[in-house]
This record gives C-alpha cells, structure tokens and sequence, in this order.
C-alpha cells in the first residue's frame, strides 16, 4: 500500500482580500488567524478579507 496524498491531509484554504487583490492559500489551521490579522492590519478590524470556498467568498472571525 503507497499513501500517495499522505501530505494533503490538511488543505490549503484561499483567502481572498478584494481591498488589496491578494489571494493566499493558508492551511486550515492558520486560516482564521490570516483572515483576522489581513483585518486588523489593514482593514482597522472591518470584514474585508475573507475565505474562498468553491468560488464563494465567507467572512470568518
Ligand atoms: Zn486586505
């Protein structure tokens, strides 16, 4: 037996900031700390940057 995908055991996950027309992949984990801290830092706490999933873009933390 081969575990071919044994390192995608946790995905990449999109964070999209239209505001800066950045997209960076994050792993799960570190998704909610990227999207807080894209909003802290740049967006004086407001919602801006958010997470894509299959195209649609949700607003965590
Ligand atoms: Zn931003």
């Amino acid at each position: 037996m081969v575990h071919a995908h044994a390192d995608e055991d946790v995905p990449d996950i999109p964070v999209v900031c239209p505001d800066c027309d950045t997209r960076t992949k994050v792993p799960i984990p570190e998704v909610e700390n990227a999207v807080a801290r894209q909003n802290e830092q740049l967006h004086d706490g407001e919602a801006v940057a958010a997470v894509d999933v299959n195209g649609r873009s949700v607003i965590v933390g």
